[in-house]
């Protein structure tokens, strides 16, 4: 390992921290980015969806040579219960626009493209090492990292914690808690295989185009968790993910989930024939903006699932990553040009620039969303589902049973399962929550 100091270290080549290298290296800082895996994205589990806007941000054509799966013309939003989906689905031709806005990607070949691009703009990228404790001054500024290379010790100005949801050198550092269990959900997914042109089939899909479905209901069980279905060119990402205190509660075994959410009628078709050759696991920071911790100090900044910055109601998180990071490397490239200390007071223009982006202002708009559906999760995701679909049942089946009688029916149903006053209150729970 070298000896010589760098402008900054970057722990981690995720979307966070590979957004940081590149903003810094790509305006002349020394960075130097670690990552314990093999190569960058070998550790990192996403749906995924990829929020173009915030990769334009910090490279503008990335569309020239990012590996890209398919540009998203298509969401589905399904409820559902055991044998049925109610859905809202939206397709717009607009989305075959010359810069499309979502697409999906392959994490492994996406943070491996990535990471390229920092080393090109002049970032020096070291994988599997580890950075096993952070270094500190007298002062108790950071500035450094310990890593497991021979006991190697790298100086820098500041350390840019990009470690994802465990984030386990922040915490072991005392710069923040250990992520609480009901804040932080566990998914695991699989990668089906399928020819390109079974997918665009399957789903009435032309050329590059992309659908996905994005699923709740009784196939969480009661627990507060969803499940997805994304398309690639030749491969269909299907996963599902709850909340770990609801695991911990309930013993449902997170693969078992999987198993049932695969074999659903509404899913196995879509599926159907393909060839699995992938199984991750991995968490997901769920605790919205009451779960976020502090975000800079005396020669440190923490950025994306390290900070819990996720928006699970909207599902995003590599765009809140990729934001943090590019604004973390702006915030440190501009102290660093006005020769400025790397020390709590000038790193807050990272918090400054955080506060004033889409990041906390959607966050912190819905910062009532994340405890409302953990704590109500029976009825949200068993209870209001199953209402759903005998509601939409009622009223497409035809069986000679006056209309009338049928509104009469899902009507009791609905009073049967939840008084009136739980059913108005939850509704203006969601509806207050959902600002
Ligand atoms: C199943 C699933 C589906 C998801 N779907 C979507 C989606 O469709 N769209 C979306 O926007 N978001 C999605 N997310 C969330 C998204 O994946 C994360 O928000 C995003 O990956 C966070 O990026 P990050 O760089 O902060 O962390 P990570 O991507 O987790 O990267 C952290 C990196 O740090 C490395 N590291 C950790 N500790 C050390 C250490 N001590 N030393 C060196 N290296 C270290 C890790 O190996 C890793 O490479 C999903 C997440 C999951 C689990």
């Amino acid at each position: 390992m070298t000896k010589e100091k760098f402008d900054a270290i970057v722990v981690g080549a995720g979307m966070s921290g590979n957004a940081a290298a590149y903003a810094m290296a790509s305006r002349g800082l020394k960075v130097l980015q670690l990552e314990r895996g093999e190569y960058p994205g070998s550790k990192n589990v996403q749906g995924a969806i990829m929020y173009a806007n915030m990769l334009e941000a910090i490279i503008p054509d990335f569309r020239n040579d990012a590996p890209l799966e398919r540009h998203l013309v298509e969401q589905r939003f399904w409820i559902m219960d055991d044998t049925s989906h109610t859905g809202m689905h939206y397709r717009s031709d607009d989305f075959n626009e010359v810069t499309p806005n979502r697409y999906t990607i392959i994490r492994a070949q996406f943070d491996k493209w990535l990471s390229r691009k920092v080393c090109e703009a002049g970032g020096t990228v070291l994988c599997e090492t580890t950075a096993t404790g952070l270094e500190w001054d007298s002062a108790g500024k950071a500035i450094g990292v310990r890593t497991d290379r021979a006991g190697d010790v790298v100086l820098a100005d500041v350390v840019v914690l990009a470690e994802g949801v465990n984030g386990l050198l922040g915490t072991r550092a005392g710069l923040r808690e250990m992520p609480k269990s009901k804040n932080v959900a566990l998914a695991v997914k699989e990668l089906h295989f399928l020819p390109e042109e079974v997918i665009a089939e399957r789903f009435g899909l032309t050329g590059d185009e992309g659908c996905v479905i994005e699923a709740g209901g009784t196939i969480s069980r009661g627990m507060a968790g969803l499940g997805f279905l994304y398309t690639n060119k030749e491969s269909i990402s299907l996963g599902i993910g709850c909340l770990i205190s609801n695991f911990a509660e309930t013993m449902e075994r997170p693969y078992a989930l999987l198993d049932a959410f695969k074999r659903h009628p509404s899913i196995q078709p879509l599926i159907a024939g393909s060839e699995v050759k992938e199984y991750a696991a991995h968490l997901i920071p769920e605790g919205g903006f009451n779960a976020i911790p502090r975000l800079c100090g005396n020669g440190w900044v923490v950025v994306g699932d390290a900070a819990q910055l996720n928006n699970a109601v909207h599902r995003e998180g590599s765009n809140l990553a990729m934001a943090s990071g590019r604004m973390a490397g702006e915030a440190i490239s501009v102290i660093k040009s006005r020769g400025g200390v790397m020390d709590k007071a000038s790193l807050s223009l990272y918090k400054t620039m955080l506060d004033k982006s889409f990041v906390v202002e959607d966050l912190s708009k819905q910062k009532d969303m994340p405890s409302l559906l953990h704590t109500n999760s029976p009825n949200f995701f068993t209870t209001y589902p199953q209402l759903i679909s005998h509601a939409a049942q009622n009223f497409v089946r035809v069986d000679g049973t006056p209309k009338i009688e049928r509104e009469i029916a899902t009507t009791a149903a609905f009073l049967r399962a939840r008084s009136r006053w739980g059913l108005v209150s939850d509704a203006v729970r969601l509806a207050s929550a959902w600002r």
